[in-house]
């Protein structure tokens, strides 16, 4: 909805709004900027964007959006796929401050929320009580309640537990009018005490409901046309099928689905005792309504008994996608929780991903597809029970060829490797990419196999088009992504062509042209044709009804514009970057089109409740604008519309970039692999070249040559900065954070030891081989001792130790985006380290930020004539740790070489490591002594990030960060717990947090090792 000339918000109506909520409203191009996508294909600007801090505030917006004739967008976690929350009007974004949990009651079985609680921390609260609540998606770590009820979400085990709207008991909330109300079950009487009172909204809309929904004629039409009541996911239009099914309109049908747990406890007994067996609730039309009925404050959950806790993946592999469905059909006559499917476009695709590649341990052959049947029980056995007779059905029937059930940790792997699937597409580099608009179709399960086969059959026939395929083959839903280059206009037609053929086909099998996503403004365009017009014209009806003014999110659902208009992509849109880049962006074909890898699947929204690195400052601040994809989203507009002949000479790109800590959780994390690290350090390089190095960061990339001119008098700047006052002052000078220790400059570096030192340690060189290690400059001016750690480990364990000559890593420059000093650097390195360093004789690594830029960025900093010697040194260059796990591996490194003392670590991982690598080997070779026991904490980054979490703007955010899980677990750690933690920044973080000395794994391996006379 466009507000009227007369009605549009003047510069000083938004101004006022913004006095007169207690949130924030923001009008700047930035925030509109972020909030003008969502995972869809759509990008519209808002007018605002505002973050309500009560139910005032919503009322206030309410009111300011009836005045002004403007459209309001209910917005949570925004991951919707069909546009839901994108349009012209003010994004109000609860998904900051309504994240309450207020009431669980396991006597009665539900839980009252807000909206902004996201789904898997609403299970993490209810796991003690002994409950949860079953509705999932594959979003679940970052989906939000609000948004699952605007969408009806539901995932894999819909086939058993149904959708969000089957465990919606009640919301309250606010109507068009800005009058708060609350929808819950009810009896016939009250219905019709409803009724009565035409003098509210709320009565008018009871009112209208008992009118439309008793006459037979309209409900003859709705169960004509809506689609088949067996399919248990069914998003189309609003749920009037549903909302008809009540004893109110003295005429309910008693569908299958509508036999279902919907119902609560009360309602059964009601039933039972005979009075009103089919209750009356909005909920019903809510669920699903996308945020264009009702905007809702609270909502009360149904929460059930914990699920039996043994559960079984049994994931069968086919030579075909055909075979799968027909397996499939068997499948579903078991006692069986989920039964997906994923087709070997997405299995190659996990390929490609560093986190997913990990999970294909199961993987055995090429299969075209798996099917992932979840079963559970008490106990293996019981598990086994059910999935042997389904695959002994199976083999019968001549289908699958590989039958393996996976429990435990690795049927956790298996379903992260389900749940990526979608994100996953997003990473074929390119324009051509795999588009949200027949995903999300449902048909009967039994119509499946022969409703894939005509689908595929006209894609392939009148387009020439394959689709992937993959997801909830047991409830007669696939995911099917054609590959689309919407940058053509021949692309944008192909949009509409597609979905309009398909639609035909979903029509003729009476399915759902949206199974779980819903309507927003993909499909809405197509509800006259899946409903009928009669249908249509009365879901209409009920928009107008309700919403008189058109305020709540217009534009979906009903009355939605052109499907292939406001895309992300418009034909002729600029597809190249006007300016050279210093990385190497090739493999991405260029910086813009690796921004565009974001399909805003929102995996960087999740929280350290749920785990991982990515995106630590949105986990600490939990504001959009700090997440990966926001930063994504303005990259790629801004390059893409920017006049400037240095489009990176931008603000708004600066300020969407300054919280990120380049900590690269984005690139493994981030199913896209958006790797927004470097695109930071890319763009401050070209900012600079336009505003200027800033001092600060000129010091910063500046480390080895200060700490060169420090280490000159040690004593005295040690001294000096022990003294509190002179820290502090000389912090603030500096621009960082007065609260920050300064580390001690060494006396002597680490490699002036080395090379000065008389003699070996014993046994070195006594097994042969020989290792090289590099001397990063933290280790080399800050802390040599790990570096002498480190050699004596070496040597002791037999090996020949060399430091060959190299210069600084280059991580301080790479920070602070100086990349063509950093180039220099990379290149000087790889000149004089590729021949000296070999496969037998790697560069092993101390500081993982170091060693890592070897692997990581040197092979796309150097230019063309060194990057193929870059990346055969890059495969020679190990952190120690996977070194000496390699060495641990052959035999040559065994736990003869340590003591017995009983040691407890517990290990803080750098994000870098666990980014590039793993934290695997650091666990394994911290346990080679025998009695010692490493544990991780299950902490992401730690705040600090190299200069990060000393600067005077960001000292904040560094210590939330810390805050969220680092800190606290070091805190609460005994004080004889050794807290391990090989990044020189996270040892910092620790002692300026905690006052607890971290130690390089280093430290305490060369500390448990016997010396070889005593062994
Ligand atoms: C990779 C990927 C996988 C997905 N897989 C699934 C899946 O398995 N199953 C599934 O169902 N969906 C799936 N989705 C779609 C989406 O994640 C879900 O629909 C999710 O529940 C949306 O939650 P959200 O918090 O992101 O909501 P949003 O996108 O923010 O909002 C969703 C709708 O709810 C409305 N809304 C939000 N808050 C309120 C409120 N307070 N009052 C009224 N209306 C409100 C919005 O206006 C909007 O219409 C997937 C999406 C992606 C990107
Ligand atoms: S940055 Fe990655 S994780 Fe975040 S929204 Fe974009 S694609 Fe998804
Ligand atoms: S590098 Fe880290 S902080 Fe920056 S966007 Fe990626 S995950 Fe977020």
């Amino acid at each position: 909805m466009n507000p009227s000339s007369e009605a549009r918000p003047t510069s000083s109506d938004w101004t006022q709004l913004a006095g007169a909520i207690a949130g924030e409203l923001h009008t700047g191009d930035l925030m509109r900027r972020i909030y003008s996508t969502d995972a869809s294909a759509y990008q519209e600007m808002p007018s605002a964007v505002a973050i309500p801090k009560s139910d005032q505030d919503i009322a206030t917006l309410i009111g300011f959006a009836k005045k002004h004739r403007i459209g309001l967008i209910p917005r949570t976690a925004g991951t919707s796929l069909a546009g839901q929350v994108v349009g012209g009007g003010i994004v109000v974004d609860v998904s900051r401050h309504f994240t309450r949990i207020l009431e669980v009651n396991t006597d009665e079985g539900w839980v009252r929320v807000q909206p902004g609680v996201i789904r898997n921390e609403l299970n993490a609260h209810l796991e003690p009580f002994g409950f949860w609540f079953a509705p999932e998606t594959s979003t679940q770590n970052r989906a939000m309640i609000g948004g699952m009820v605007g969408n009806n979400s539901c995932g894999s085990n819909s086939i058993k537990f149904g959708s969000t709207r089957d465990h919606l008991l009640a919301v309250s909330g606010f109507l068009s009018d800005g009058s708060k109300v609350e929808f819950s079950e009810m009896t016939t009487s009250r219905f019709a005490e409803k009724c009565e009172n035409q003098s509210t909204l709320e009565g008018r809309l009871y009112h209208h409901t008992r009118d439309r929904l008793s006459d037979s004629a309209v409900r003859e039409e709705i169960t004509r046309e809506f689609p088949k009541s067996s399919i248990r996911r069914r998003n189309t239009g609003y749920a009037l099928d549903l909302l008809m099914d009540a004893d109110v309109f003295g005429q309910s049908q008693d569908t299958d689905s509508n036999k279902d747990s919907s119902l609560s406890a009360d309602a059964r007994a009601n039933e039972a005792s005979g009075t009103t067996a089919k209750p009356f609730n909005f909920c019903r039309l809510i669920a699903g309504s996308e945020g264009t009925l009702f905007f809702a404050t609270e909502i009360k959950l149904r929460i059930l008994p914990l699920r039996p806790p043994c559960s079984g993946l049994m994931c069968v592999h086919f030579r075909s996608v055909e075979e799968a469905l027909s397996a499939t059909l068997i499948a579903v006559q078991h006692d069986i929780d989920a039964c997906e499917l994923i087709d070997e476009v997405i299995l190659n695709c996990t390929r490609r991903s560093i986190e997913h590649r990990q999970n294909r341990f199961f993987i055995e052959g090429d299969p075209a597809a798996i099917l992932v049947t979840e079963v559970r029980g008490q106990t293996e056995d019981e598990v086994r029970v059910t999935t042997d007779r389904i695959a002994d059905e199976m083999k019968a029937a001549g289908l699958g060829y590989h039958f393996p059930v996976l429990f435990g940790d690795q049927g956790n792997r298996v379903w992260d490797l389900r749940k990526a699937g979608l994100g996953l597409l997003g990473n074929i580099p390119g324009d051509e990419k795999t588009v949200p608009v027949i995903e999300d179709t449902a048909v009967d399960v039994r119509d499946l196999p022969a409703y894939i086969a005509e689908v595929n059959a006209c894609l392939r026939k009148q387009f020439g088009l394959e689709c992937v395929q993959y997801a909830h083959a047991g409830s007669g839903e696939i995911h099917l992504r054609p590959i689309i280059n919407l940058k053509t206009a021949e692309g944008k037609l192909l949009f509409r062509q597609v979905a309009s053929e398909v639609a035909a086909i979903v029509k003729k099998y009476r399915g759902s042209l949206s199974g779980e996503h819903g309507d927003g403004r993909l499909r809405g365009e197509f509800l006259r044709q899946m409903i009928g017009e009669q249908n249509y014209s009365l879901v209409r009806e009920f928009k107008r009804v309700w919403d008189p003014d058109g305020i709540f999110n217009p534009g979906k659902i009903v009355d939605t514009p052109s499907m292939n208009t406001s895309l992300r992509y418009e034909p002729g849109q600029k597809t190249e970057e006007s300016i050279e880049t210093v990385f190497d962006f090739s493999a991405n074909q260029g910086l813009l089109r690796a921004a565009e890898m974001c399909n805003g699947s929102g995996d960087c929204r999740k929280t350290h409740l749920t785990g991982g690195v990515m995106c630590p400052s949105y986990m600490a601040t939990r504001n959009e604008k700090d997440a990966t994809r926001a930063r994504a989203n303005t990259l790629r507009q801004i390059l893409t519309t920017s006049q400037k002949l240095n489009p990176f000479d931008s603000e708004e790109i600066k300020e969407v970039m300054d919280l990120c800590l380049s900590c690269k959780g984005c690139q493994s994390e981030c199913p896209s692999t958006v790797d927004m690290g470097k695109m930071k350090a890319e763009f401050l390089q070209h900012y600079y070249d336009a505003n200027g190095v800033p001092r600060r960061a000129q010091m910063v990339a500046n480390f080895v040559k200060i700490q060169s001119l420090l280490g000159m008098a040690p004593a005295v700047v040690n001294g000096f900065m022990s003294v509190p006052l002179i820290r502090r002052t000389v912090n603030r000078l500096l621009g960082f954070h007065p609260k920050r220790s300064i580390p001690k400059v060494a006396r002597q570096t680490f490699r002036r030891w080395f090379e000065r030192r008389e003699q070996k340690f014993p046994g070195a060189g006594s097994n042969r081989r020989r290792v090289h290690i590099f001397a990063d400059e933290f280790t080399d001016h800050v802390e040599p001792e790990i570096g002498i750690a480190l050699v004596r480990l070496a040597e002791t364990l037999g090996y020949e130790v060399s430091l060959p000559d190299h210069v600084e890593s280059g991580r301080s420059s790479l920070s602070k985006g100086l990349l063509r000093d950093a180039k220099e650097i990379a290149r000087k390195n790889v000149e004089m380290l590729m021949d000296v360093v070999t496969e037998d004789a790697p560069l092993i690594g101390i500081e993982p930020s170091a060693i890592l830029s070897f692997r990581d960025e040197y092979p796309q900093l150097v230019g063309d004539d060194l990057k193929e010697r870059a990346e055969l040194l890059a495969t020679r260059c190990l952190l120690f740790d996977e070194w000496l796990e390699q060495e641990m591996d052959s035999g040559r490194v065994t736990s003869d070489a340590f003591d017995h003392t009983p040691r407890t670590i517990l290990v803080h991982g750098h994000c870098h490591q666990k980014t590039l690598s793993s934290l695997q080997p650091t666990m394994r070779v911290l346990e080679l002594p025998s009695q010692t026991t490493a544990s991780q904490i299950r902490s992401g980054c730690c705040g600090m990030a190299g200069a990060f979490g000393y600067e005077r703007e960001h000292y904040g955010v560094s210590m939330q960060i810390g805050e969220l899980v680092l800190l606290p677990a070091v805190r609460e750690a005994d004080t004889d717990t050794l807290i391990a933690a090989a990044g020189t920044s996270c040892r910092h973080q620790i002692l300026d947090g905690t006052g607890r000395r971290a130690l390089h794994p280093i430290e305490i391996l060369a500390d448990a090792l016997v010396p070889i006379g005593d062994r």
